[in-house]
């Protein structure tokens, strides 16, 4: 796939890294060049984060998969209440997993905060609470893939080992000028070679934090800011006036969006929650019942719905309104309903969800919301729907 603006480059053109033509770029012949000049940007520049300045493997542990898909600024808050209650690989291993989730609380991508979890009770029972200090030992933890082991190893244990995520990606395309699509599989292993290739012996961490750092502050998605670049005099897209249009990626598809209708049940002072399977998204957490379904036709078919459903009387069903969330592959549109239920609240029956059966049921005040690990999306529910109370 050619970008018309790289075909159109004429001097020093794009670098092709696809297949056994996989060129050394310009900053191939500057690998040690490009080293010492974000390492020393880095220690001037990088930002004070409550994940800095530390070698312990736990804590980089659990900064990087908080950080996966996740702003900075969002993870912070989260970050320091996690190590308040859970300052050890040991004491994360022991608590309950309702706990961690309950941490892990609107962060989103709940499967990291199990992984963790496990990652955590690997640790202490394999490896007796003390960390393995290589990719492959790190490698065995749940959750820890190729990006994670290689930022731990580097971080804390001084291991040149290379970190490549999207931020890497991103800037090492516009440093090496590379005209091939960083989407495709062939590309990913190409920039991981080149980026082990480059990682220095010296104080690899640091290189690897730089690297993201860059991404993260400079060389961001867009506007990059070059002419502020510390490795802008070695930089192929910066002598090119391509750094706009890299690195190439494929077109995302438009996440496709699912309905459902949504119930927030009351009961004297307290609401129905049901508790999600696993395997499924948002696994093990609490929300108000829910299944498929646009708005639905009227009051009628919607008490007919909840006794089918939950084996529930209800009365006083109205609409609440709308809500709306975003996720990495799909958008949901919830319908949300009120109701009173009349009847007895004993025989409630777990409905289907969208992969499986709730598996259990509590009736809790409102408030407990903020206790109980829910999604996001439960709490901008609950706000549309008892903000009208
Ligand atoms: Fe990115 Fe520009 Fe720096 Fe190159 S010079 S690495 S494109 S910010």
């Amino acid at each position: 796939m050619k970008n018309k603006h790289l075909q159109n480059t004429k001097a020093c053109g794009p670098v092709s890294l696809s297949g056994p033509a996989f060129a050394e770029s310009r900053v191939g012949d500057s690998a040690a060049g490009l080293a010492s000049l974000l390492t020393a940007w880095y220690h001037k520049a990088k930002r004070d984060l409550p994940w800095r300045d530390t070698t312990d493997p736990y804590t980089i542990l659990v900064s990087e998969l908080m950080l996966q898909q996740t702003q900075v600024g969002t993870v912070i808050p989260y970050f320091q209440r996690f190590m308040a209650r859970f300052p050890t690989v040991q004491a994360l291993a022991a608590a309950d997993l309702q706990e961690v989730l309950r941490l892990w609380a609107g962060l989103g991508y709940y499967r990291r905060a199990r992984h963790l979890h496990n990652a955590a009770k690997y640790v202490v029972t394999s490896y007796n609470g003390v960390f393995p200090s290589t990719v492959a030992g790190l490698l065995e933890l749940p959750g820890v893939g190729r990006y994670t082991a290689g930022a731990v190893a580097s971080i804390a244990f001084g291991q040149a080992e290379p970190v490549v995520d999207g931020n890497v990606m991103r800037v090492l395309a516009r440093v090496t000028n590379l005209d091939a699509n960083i989407s495709l599989t062939q590309t990913k292993r190409n920039l991981w070679e080149l980026a082990a290739r480059h990682v220095p012996a010296a104080a690899p961490g640091d290189y690897n934090q730089a690297l993201m750092e860059l991404g993260a502050t400079v060389c961001r998605p867009r506007n990059p800011q070059c002419p502020l670049c510390p490795v802008g005099r070695i930089c192929g897209a910066f002598a090119h006036g391509t750094q706009n249009v890299l690195p190439i990626k494929s077109a995302k598809a438009k996440p496709a969006t699912v309905h459902r209708r949504v119930f927030v049940l009351r009961h004297q002072d307290r609401v129905l929650l049901v508790q999600r399977p696993k395997g499924c998204t948002w696994e093990e957490l609490w929300e108000f019942p829910a299944w498929p379904g646009a708005k639905a036709p009227g009051r009628a078919e919607i008490t007919r719905e909840l006794g089918a459903g939950l084996g529930l009387q209800v009365t006083l069903v109205r609409r609440a309104g709308r809500v709306e969330h975003q996720l990495t592959h799909r958008s949901l549109a919830y319908e949300v309903y009120c109701g009173q239920v009349t009847g007895p609240v004993a025989t409630v029956r777990l409905p289907p969800c969208e992969s499986g059966t709730y598996v259990a049921h509590r009736w809790v005040r409102p408030g407990a919301l903020d206790h109980l690990p829910v999604a996001r999306m439960t709490h901008k529910i609950a706000a549309v729907a008892l903000a009208q109370e």
